[in-house]
Parts: C-alpha cells; structure tokens; sequence
C-alpha cells in the first residue's frame, strides 16, 4: 500500500466526513432520535426479530404484502395529483379512494376521501419491509414518498372534508417510511405536508358536536377526526422530525370532551364513533410514553375498560360504528336492529395497538387475552382484500347474519388491514428486563440477544382448535432468564406446562403470566397446555339469558339455526365433530352445527342464542 498523498488524504476525509453523516442516519433510523420518558416493564420486539411460520396469520400478512406491493403507484398518486392540477396518469382506483363528482354524503360515499389510505399502505409497505427485508418492498415505499414529494400542496386540502383524518395516515405513513423502510427523504416530506396542512386544521381537537356547530358545507365536514393526531405526532417527534410534532401532539389531546372524563372514570363514549375512540386511546397512551402524563395514562385504562364492557362475546364492539349506553338494552337491541356490527379490519387494528400498549406499561397479561379474542373471532376471518379493492368491513352479529363485502371499494378498512397484519409478529412476543413474554399462541419464531447469547424460540401449535403449543429453544450457550407464558383468564385447572417432559411444579394463575425462570439451554422444550373449557358468556348482566358459546377464547357460532330453540345445558354439552373446528349441539328439533367465525363462508349464523 503506498503512502497517501496529500490530494488522497483530503478526498478521504471528505469521505469520512459523508460516511459519519450517513452512520448517523443509520444510527437514527436504528433507534427512536428521541427517549420516551416512561420505563416500562415490557417493551417490544423489533419487526424483523419475529417471523411467522406457516398458519393463517402468516396468509394474511402475505396476501396484503403481495397486494399492495402489487398496486400500481400511479393509481396510488393519482388523487393527489389531480386535486393539485397535476398530469395525472393511471386508472382510478374507484370507492372512497379516487375524486368523484358523485359524492353526496351520507347518501352516495363514491369519491368520500381521496388519497385517505396511501398513508397506511405506505406504513403497511414499510413495516412489511422491515419484517421480510425485501428489497423490492423497500424500493417501492421509496418510490411512492418520492412521487408523492411533488404533489404536496394546500390545494389538496382545500374543499376536503376530513382532513385531519387523512393527514394523520399520510403522517404515519411517512414515519414508517422513514423508520422502517429507511427512507432518507420521508421526514423532510413529512414536515412539508404538515405545513401543507395546518391551516386547514382547527386550533384544537374537535368532538363531533363541536364540529357540527361550526360551519360546513355538508355533514362529512363534521366527521373529522382531530383527535387521533397525537399518537403520530408523538411517533414523529421521538423518531427526529422535531420539537413542533410534540407541540402538535399536546395541542390536540382533546382533554376537554375525551380524555378529561375518562381520567375520572366518566364514561363519555356512548354516542361517540367506535374505532376513532378506541384508536384515540393511543393518543393518550403516547402522551403517558412521551410525556410522562399519569393522567392521560389513567384515560386510557379507563377508557379502554368502558369498551370492554360492552363488548361482545367475540371481542368486537361499536353496533353501526357507536358506543352504547351501559344499562340499557341498546346491546342486546343491536341484535335484530344492524347487520353493521363491528368494524372488523379498523376495530381489530385499535384494539391490537392500544392492547399492546396497555400490556407494555402495566405488565398486565389481560391485555393480550383481549388481543386473541379479538385475533380468533374477528379479524382471522374477515375476508381478503381484493385487487379490485372490494372489501371487507362490518362483522355481522345480527340474529339472521352474513358475511358480505362492503359495497365502497377501498373503504378505511383496506387501510388498517395491512397495517395489522404487519403487526402479527410484534404482537405475539414482548420483551421483559428478565427475559421475554409469550402473548400469542401461533406459529412463529422469535429471536433476541439474551445476555450474550443468541437466543431463538419456535413455537408449533395448532392452537386454538386444541390448547397444545410446544416451545423448541436455540441458544449459542447456556444463560440464566424468565420465559413468561400468558395464561388467559378462561383456562381450566387441567392446565399444565412441561419442560423438557417434566411438569413444572409452578401455581398456574388463569389471568396472570407464568413465569418459567431458569438456566436455559440449547435444545430445551416447552410444552403449554392450556385447559380449554366450554363456557358462556351473556350479551350483559341485564340479558343473562342471552349468550354466545366459548370454546376456550373462541365464539361458536351457530350455523343455519332457522327458528330453533337451545337451552343453555345443550350448549354446554356441545360436542367436537371429529377432529375439526366444527361442533355439534344437540336441541329439542334437532342438531345444529357451531363454527369459528374463521370457518363461515356464504352460511346464514347466529352468535348469541337466546336460552
Ligand atoms: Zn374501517
């Protein structure tokens, strides 16, 4: 090697110099740019330290992956191109997705919100990146912040109806592109958008009354949803857009009309819109993270028990999209009176994120049975999404149900599906200072650095047509950590964990973790078996003679009940039809057949039985 001249040792510190910049890029999009004030006793996962293995979670994720990386990305720009007077090339893609001179709410919603989902197909794409590592993914969403650069204008939002609601996406869309698709110009995007959008936005968060006194042109003007901006602009700040995305974040808590009362356990949702609400949870959830407030913290534990309460059976909640009043009969009205019963995609996507954060921060195992219910009976089986943007929406749970396809293409549902199914891996582990968490029970990999070995468990299960998951461990040497295993708050007393063929001389507390702390080493294996009572559970207290079917943390659902009859001891004395899902309950006029609502296809079900 000769000795380097003065012209080469310049040239490389100029190279030094750019390469520094560009391990410090690195460096940020590695990790938060900003610490979040509150420790927490769980934490998660990384996207790519999780890999689904065969199963239908894994379907989903593909599918959605394989679809909207399929997209074509001049029908994806085309609204933002054209509402901004810009050559605009490529099919529309039609729905609530592409302008229309149709659109005359509530009455015709073709043409609703242009551009509203290309925020969380962008998020979608990114987190889909960061857990495949496919390059093709990242380029895409590379492709898609650059199109979008030069089309962000306040002419987009002039005359737009909601545009908090599609600001927000298009935020979270641009910090996923930035975090996980390492995006090298997604922030400096992000701030241009945000100013693009500020004077269209109110000085503080609105409620839907508050909108409505406010001059509008029509009634979708008083459906913005302002109050769900924090958790991205909080997101946005910790990742290094900023100090103005906190500032942003704390000017529009709706503290007033949301967050204030349920600090004090004033149930102020009956009459809101359903996921909007649960989604602004994460508002508050954010505001705790970031801000270190108690009192927002205390809202969402609140608030968050209120939806619980007035859940169904299956998890779902929000009949035609609203909260019900406690001790009324609205709930068990809801039966006969909609077919719209819960937002499945959105609803199962709130719930997801606000579980994982109340798990987080409390410890509080509950959290993540409330995720399955919501994973088994909702979301796993909701339809795909089709190229032609035919979605799926509302879960039925009327007397006389179908599942069907939402008549508007590309509603918000085709949205928050990929996003969701981005989030399987994440949501299934979390991590403890002592070691990690098992929250789901499905067929995955996890890896970690544990101390300093290299640490991987698989999980193989068939769960939850049976409460059997065996746990295989690699470890590049032995080391000393806690394997915590959710046990929900359903299992029977015959539940029992074995390790390496022995039963753990362990209290299985239904409801809490079980801890499993020990010397691991390479080749261990665990075996949980979750004892899966029959069970039922009531519409609510008022209505005990109402009730849906459980198996374990899956709803039964009758299938072509007609006008029959059941009593409560025949549903408990339902029987498993062979090996499969199906089972069989015996009544007065004969047998009817029950079904996870994964496995309903064109059938006419019924969820709850009036005994
Ligand atoms: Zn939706």
């Amino acid at each position: 090697m000769s000795k380097p001249n003065r012209r080469a040792f310049l040239k490389n510190s100029a190279a030094l110099a750019a390469g520094t910049a560009v391990l410090r890029n690195a460096h940020a999009f590695a990790t938060p740019a900003i610490a979040t004030t509150a420790t927490t006793p769980l934490t998660q996962f990384d996207y790519k330290d999780v890999q689904l293995l065969d199963g239908p979670m894994l379907v989903q994720f593909q599918q959605n992956h394989a679809l909207f990386l399929g997209l074509n990305e001049d029908s994806i720009l085309k609204p933002f191109r054209q509402l901004t007077g810009q050559p605009a090339p490529g099919e529309d893609l039609g729905g609530w997705y592409s302008p229309s001179s149709l659109f005359d709410p509530p009455k015709n919603m073709t043409g609703y919100i242009p551009g509203h989902t290309f925020g969380q197909w962008l998020s979608g794409l990114s987190r889909a990146y960061a857990v495949t590592g496919d390059k093709a993914t990242q380029a895409k969403v590379q492709r898609l912040v650059a199109g979008f650069a030069p089309t962000i204008s306040e002419k987009f939002y002039k005359d737009y109806c909601i545009p908090a609601y599609t600001f927000d996406k298009t935020n979270c869309g641009l910090i996923d592109a930035h975090q996980f698709a390492q995006d090298p110009q997604a922030l400096a995007v992000l701030n241009r958008a945000t100013d693009a959008v500020l004077p269209f936005l109110p000085p503080k968060a609105l409620d839907r009354e508050e909108m409505k006194a406010r001059p509008h042109k029509n009634i979708s003007f008083t459906w913005d949803e302002t109050y769900t901006l924090p958790e991205n602009f909080y997101l946005a700040y910790q990742r290094g857009a900023g100090p103005r995305y906190r500032q942003l974040a704390q000017r529009f808590l709706e503290d007033d009309t949301y967050f204030g009362p349920l600090s004090q356990n004033i149930n102020m949702l009956p009459g809101q819109h359903a996921y909007s609400h649960v989604n602004g949870l994460c508002s508050a959830m954010q505001a705790y993270l970031t801000d270190g407030s108690q009192k927002h913290l205390t809202a969402a534990k609140n608030g968050f028990a209120f939806v619980l309460a007035q859940s169904y059976a299956t998890g779902g909640w929000g009949p035609n999209e609203g909260f019900v009043k406690p001790e009324t009969d609205e709930l068990a009205e809801s039966l006969t009176k909609t077919h719209n019963t819960f937002e499945t995609p959105c609803g199962a996507y709130g719930q997801f994120k606000v579980t994982r954060y109340l798990m987080r921060v409390t410890g509080d195992s509950r959290y993540g049975d409330s995720m399955e219910t919501i994973l088994y009976n909702t979301i796993l089986g909701a339809r795909p999404i089709r190229t032609d943007g035919v979605s799926f929406y509302y879960a039925d749970y009327n007397n006389k149900a179908k599942k069907v396809d939402y008549d508007q293409k590309w509603p918000c549902c085709s949205g928050t599906f990929p996003q969701l199914t981005a989030d399987y891996g994440i949501s299934s582990y979390l991590r403890s200072a002592r070691g990690i968490n098992v929250n789901l029970y499905v067929p995955s990999r996890v890896s970690w650095q544990q101390g300093s070995a290299h640490a991987s468990l698989t999980q193989n299960t068939q769960y939850p047509a049976n409460g059997d998951t065996s746990m295989h461990l690699t470890l590049s040497h032995p080391e000393r950590f806690t394997i915590a295993l959710r046990i929900p708050a359903w299992a029977g007393s015959k539940t029992k964990i074995m390790v390496n063929g022995n039963a753990v001389d362990a209290t299985l507390t239904p409801g809490a973790w079980a801890n499993l702390d020990r010397t691991w080493k390479d080749g261990d294996r665990v075996e949980l078996s979750l004892d899966m009572p029959l069970r039922l559970a009531a519409i609510d207290d008022r209505h005990s003679q109402i009730v849906a079917l459980l198996y374990g943390p899956v709803a039964l659902f009758a299938i072509e009940p007609g006008a029959r009859t059941i009593t409560q001891k025949q549903l408990l004395a339902a029987q498993r039809i062979g090996n499969s899902s199906a089972w069989e309950v015996a009544s007065d006029a004969g047998k009817i057949r029950m079904l996870p609502y994964p496995d309903i296809k064109d059938e006419t079900y019924r969820l709850y039985q009036q005994t």
